[in-house]
């Protein structure tokens, strides 16, 4: 069957990934997690103190910096190798959270990850979720999806994960960093986080994933057809 490029983009915490991962392991397409590369830059701008206001100080820095998808072979997904070393647990606690729409805003950063992810998509078969996959990166992908959901229910979502690792994370410092990073992303200067105009939004604030990976299945037959004449 033809492949395609499948981009879903929106809020912090909707469910993206997750269901993302869901998708391609059903087609069988690779899973790019953007939001993972942003937040190993900064990690790295982190670990290395790197002021990420000053852009000689950010081009110096993104020289040093290798990312690689790797193969987990226990979980079959990929994990975010930054310079070697596998960041999959590091990249996702609060203080990269608190940091990473700073990083993501600034210009050499988006043209650094920007140029990598649209190398990736060369051979279509590949589902990549973030916030400017479907408007930016991949501007002619066949299925474009924008997830959005309530915000109560989205801070749940995201405090459940986070409080699993760690017990003193509060409801109101995760409902903060998300209302944060939305404002961030959606009001920078370069690429936004917008509905591409041919996205399909999917609202999954009171669908389980199993009625999400449905509707979504019947949206990518439909996208396969309308693309294989
Ligand atoms: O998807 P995730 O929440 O892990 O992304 C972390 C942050 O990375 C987002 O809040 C956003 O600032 C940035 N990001 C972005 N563009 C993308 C993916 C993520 O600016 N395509």
């Amino acid at each position: 069957m033809k492949k395609i490029i499948i981009t879903i983009d929106g809020y912090s915490s909707c469910g993206k990934s997750t269901l993302a991962k869901q998708l391609a392991r059903k087609l069988d397409y690779v899973y790019i997690d953007s939001g993972a590369m942003y937040r190993a830059i900064t990690l790295y701008f982190l670990q290395n103190r790197v002021d990420w206001t000053s852009s000689p100080a950010v081009v110096e820095a993104l020289h040093n910096i290798h990312l690689d998808f790797v193969c987990n072979s226990l979980t079959s997904l990929s994990d975010m190798y930054l310079n070697g070393e596998n960041v999959e647990h590091l990249i996702r606690e609060m203080l990269v959270a608190e940091k990473v729409s700073e990083v993501a805003a600034v210009k050499e950063v988006r043209e650094f990850a920007v140029a990598q992810q649209v190398k990736m998509g060369a051979r279509k078969g590949i589902v990549m979720d973030g916030r400017d996959i479907g408007t930016v990166v991949f501007p002619h992908a066949e299925l474009k999806i924008f997830m959005t959901a309530d915000i109560t229910i989205r801070v749940e979502r995201r405090f459940k994960e986070l409080y699993e690792k760690n017990k003193n994370i509060t409801l109101e410092e995760v409902k903060q960093n998300l209302e944060l990073r939305d404002y961030i992303d959606a009001n920078r200067e370069i690429s936004p986080l917008r509905k591409a105009d041919d996205a399909i939004i999917l609202d999954n604030s009171h669908l389980n994933l199993h009625d999400q990976l449905e509707l979504v299945m019947q949206w990518v037959e439909d996208a396969i057809m309308a693309h294989s004449s």
